[in-house]
């Protein structure tokens, strides 16, 4: 060659500076140093004479406190962090002392991580690094872990990873440290293979039978350059560069390999992965459970208060329920119920009495609940016949000694087969005779007892004697208030009586009540679910935190071979996403299974599963897993790749 080509590596006046506390180290001081392409350089100096500080700047991983480095021409002494990663992906290849392998992957899967950042389709980029490999002499360790390889083929394997995309400047800082005399003979070998080969390379070594292998040696003494050896005209070297271009949708490929990082991450670390979804698997059940139990029970509580039927006022004597003088009193009488059925609000009036008894039927003895009722009774509140007829307006009007029992009524006295319908059950002395068989369409409030029906006047007159009433019920007319109907009833009943010595309740309160009490406890277990939520994903951000530090070191090696920040926090957050959303379908399932079982176990459990809840589940569990993964992602991706490699 006539001339010497312009230097790739032009450093003047470079001084790095670090502050540690209240002190200031600057183990480099005004650096200036010029590499030619083609060169094999060994930079020598004692331990802490500033040598691996120097390589860092001329290998982008650094930047200097003051001074100028152009690399290839180009200013590049103060890049952004991306921008450095691009340079130092696109044009250096890296060697560290301790290989820096990512332990979760195979040779061929790290050699091919630069030529992922670098947006190389998956199959070039993977016959690229077997024949990498092949070429090192690796072709029987292709998918062996690191751990699997002993130190030689270890720093075989990061040598591959160098030339991955193309290794222009090879930067090695102390290569042959950790390695038998045997295995660093063979790597200085390779070394100066590659060299003859035009790639151009820089060699930290304390060895000075290492170094004797270099065209040129560099040697540093505290901060300062000592001697060199100076640069000898070489043969122009060829530019060594790869010829696979970025695949199209470089980025869309990008975010693809970040996803499967996350899962090799993820099946790497089953346990603490499966302990992190714990959180979420316990609170996306809990929110599910919680929402599909509240759902059940509001459904069911509704269909009880749709069995309460049509609006109604009851009346009763007392001044509220649990009064012990209530049936004492015997002011309230059919003749209140002939008023009110005089007033316009009134669509329908039903005296009622209760009383019980003890019944007989053959040998069978049994106490039953005696309701004395009008006929419209059974409409007013949902009741199916199962067998014969209801009573009519006339056998109220006379006092028919007929009685409608319920199943349970039937069960007790009958035998399976018998027909009850036209037999007699004797009410103590009174005999009456069975007309039909009624079901609860709904379930009913209270305990369940044995219950006859007949028309209010025979249970008067016949049965209880008492010539009073329990209660009368008023159908509030179409059009008339609720509130105002009940107003005008108290009048109307305290002018009569005098006092108040009834008390009056309407459906409508108890409808508004039950589903009051619902809702406040579905939104009480809905903040308890929420609240479980938030703790399992605080326990995500706390094992994503927990897993950035204890990878710092996989971060730095990614980060100093040329991932971009973006590369950093998607890997990160899909990870965490991943956990969260794999964490979901799993508390969903297993929300759905238990809620089944339980439904299936026992008839008070009712358990709904919306469509939306589940939606709303999965996609908190991946708001949780965006929003807990994204602080980890950010502070793993702004990990300085020096101090993150050095690391242990
Ligand atoms: P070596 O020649 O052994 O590679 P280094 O370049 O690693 O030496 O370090 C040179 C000096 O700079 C050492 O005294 C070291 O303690 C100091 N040093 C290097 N990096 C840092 C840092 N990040 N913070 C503070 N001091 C540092
Ligand atoms: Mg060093």
């Amino acid at each position: 060659m006539d001339s010497a080509p312009r230097p790739i590596i032009s450093i003047r006046n470079i001084t790095r500076s670090f502050t540690a506390g209240s002190e200031t180290v600057t183990p480099l001081r005004d650096v200036d140093l010029d590499i030619w392409p083609g060169e094999m350089v060994a930079i020598i100096g004692q331990s802490g004479s500033g040598k691996s500080t120097l390589m860092n700047i001329m290998g982008c991983l650094d930047r200097p406190t003051s001074g100028d480095y152009h690399f290839d021409g180009r200013d590049v002494s103060q890049l952004e962090p991306d921008t450095q990663a691009e340079l130092r992906r696109e044009r250096f290849g890296f060697i560290f002392q301790r290989y820096q392998l990512l332990g979760d992957l195979d040779a061929v899967g790290n050699v091919e991580v630069p030529a992922i950042y670098a947006g190389i389709p998956r199959d070039i980029r993977r016959k690229r690094a077997r024949d990498l490999l092949t070429r090192l002499g690796l072709e029987s360790r292709l998918d062996h872990k690191p751990s699997e390889l002993s130190g030689g083929q270890q720093q075989r394997v990061s040598v591959a990873r160098a030339l991955m995309n193309g290794g222009e400047v090879i930067l090695a800082d102390e290569p042959t440290g950790a390695l038998d005399s045997k295995s660093s003979a063979e790597l200085i070998e390779l070394l100066l293979d590659l060299n003859r080969q035009g790639h151009t390379i820089i060699m930290v070594t304390h060895d000075p039978k290492v170094a004797a292998h270099a065209h040129r040696t560099i040697e540093i003494s505290d901060g300062k350059i000592l001697s060199d050896s100076g640069y000898k005209s070489l043969a122009a070297a060829p530019r060594q560069s790869p010829d696979a271009k970025p695949s199209r949708f470089a980025a869309l490929s990008r975010l693809s390999e970040a996803l499967n990082m996350a899962l090799i991450a993820m099946m790497a670390h089953r346990i603490r992965s499966f302990l992190t979804m714990l959180g979420i698997i316990i609170g996306i059940a809990s929110v599910v459970l919680v929402v599909a139990l509240g759902t059940g029970s509001q459904q069911k509580v509704l269909e009880n208060i749709s069995s309460l039927g049509t609006n109604t006022i009851t009346i009763r004597a007392g001044s509220g329920f649990g009064r012990r003088d209530a049936d004492r009193i015997e002011t309230l009488v059919p003749s209140d119920a002939d008023a009110l059925a005089l007033a316009d609000y009134a669509k329908g009036v039903s005296p009622a009495v209760s009383s019980s008894a003890t019944a007989r039927h053959g040998s069978a003895e049994a106490t039953v609940q005696i309701n004395g009722v009008v006929n419209d009774y059974f409409d007013a509140h949902s009741y199916l016949t199962v067998a014969g007829t209801l009573f009519d307006a006339d056998d109220v009007a006379t006092r028919t000694q007929a009685a409608i029992i319920d199943e349970d009524t039937r069960d007790t006295f009958f035998d399976d087969g018998v027909d009850p319908l036209g037999q007699v059950l004797h009410l103590g002395q009174v005999p009456v005779r069975i007309i039909g068989v009624v079901r609860s369409s709904g379930a009913s409030f209270g305990p369940e007892s044995l219950n006859v029906w007949m028309p209010y006047t025979t249970v008067m007159s016949r049965v209880s004697g008492q010539g009073y009433l329990s209660s009368i019920e008023v159908q509030v007319a179409n059009g008339f208030e609720t509130d105002a109907a009940q107003a005008q009833i108290s009048a109307l009943l305290l002018s009569r009586h005098g006092v108040t010595d009834f008390f009056t309740q309407n459906s409508d309160s108890i409808r508004e009540t039950l589903s009051a009490t619902t809702q406040t406890m579905t939104l009480l277990v809905g903040v308890i679910a929420v609240i479980s939520l938030a703790v399992g994903g605080i326990g995500v951000m706390n094992i994503m935190l927990v897993s950035v530090t204890e990878r710092t070191k996989e971060i730095g090696v990614r980060i100093a071979i040329g991932a971009r920040r973006m590369d950093i926090v998607s890997q990160f957050l899909i990870e965490s996403v991943l956990v969260c959303l794999i964490g979901g379908v799993l508390g969903i399932a297993f929300a759905w299974g238990s809620g089944t079982l339980a439904a299936t176990l026992s008839d008070s459990v009712r358990i709904s599963f919306s469509t939306l809840s589940i939606v709303a589940a999965f996609l908190s569990s991946t708001l949780i897993g965006i929003t807990f993964g994204f602080l980890p992602a950010r502070s793993a991706a702004r990990l300085d790749p020096v101090v993150a490699l050095s690391r242990e």
